[in-house]
C-alpha cells in the first residue's frame, strides 16, 4: 500500500516555520535562493511580549527595593536583545554560496568584493584549483592582465586599493 495515497496525504513536511518569522531573498550577486529564520527588523508581536514579560517579571523581582520604577529595566532590556537580535540577523544574512555581504556593502564596498574575493580564493584553493587573475565580475580588468599565474591574496587586494586610491 503506498503511504503517499492515503487520504492524498501531501508529500511535503507539514512542520514549517511560520512565514511571519522567515525572511526570503535572492542574493544580489548570485541570485541564489535564500531564507533567514529573522525579520530585518526585530519588534514582532512575539518578542515585544517576550521582553514584556521579562521586564514584568524583573519588575516584580525587584518590586521591595525599586517598586514600580523597576519598569525601566524594560529599556535596556529592550537596546540589549535588538543588539544581539540585529548581530544575529547581520551574520546570517551573508550569502554561503560566494560570500556576499549586503550590509558590509552598505557600508564599504571595497571592502565587500575583498570580501567576495577571499570567499572564492578559499574555495578554489581548497579544490586546489589556481584562482584566476581576471576579475571579470569585479570590472577591473585593465589592472589584472598579468597573466593568472600568481594566485596570491596580498597581491590582489593591493591591486584593488591601487584602483581606487582607497585602502579599507
Ligand atoms: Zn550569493
Amino acid at each position: 500500500m503506498d503511504p503517499y495515497k492515503l487520504g492524498e496525504l501531501k508529500n511535503k513536511s507539514l512542520w514549517r516555520e511560520r512565514p511571519s518569522n522567515t525572511w526570503s531573498f535572492y542574493c544580489p550577486l548570485c541570485k541564489s535562493p535564500r531564507k533567514i529564520p529573522y525579520q530585518p527588523k526585530p519588534g514582532g508581536l512575539r518578542q515585544v511580549s517576550q521582553v514584556l514579560l521579562t521586564t514584568a517579571f524583573l519588575t516584580l523581582l525587584a518590586w521591595p527595593w525599586l517598586t514600580w520604577k523597576g519598569v525601566v529595566i524594560g529599556l535596556p532590556l529592550w537596546i540589549g536583545f535588538e543588539a544581539f537580535y540585529r548581530t544575529r540577523v547581520r551574520a546570517s544574512v551573508s550569502c554561503p554560496y560566494c560570500g556576499f555581504d549586503p550590509f558590509l556593502y552598505m557600508v564599504d564596498v571595497k571592502r565587500a568584493r575583498t570580501e567576495v574575493e577571499t570567499h572564492w580564493r578559499k574555495i578554489f584553493t581548497e579544490k586546489g584549483i589556481p584562482y584566476p587573475e581576471k576579475h571579470p565580475v569585479a570590472g577591473s580588468k585593465a589592472e589584472s592582465e598579468t597573466g593568472g599565474e600568481s594566485p596570491s591574496g596580498v597581491s590582489a587586494d593591493a591591486k584593488i586599493s591601487d584602483e581606487t586610491g582607497v585602502v579599507p
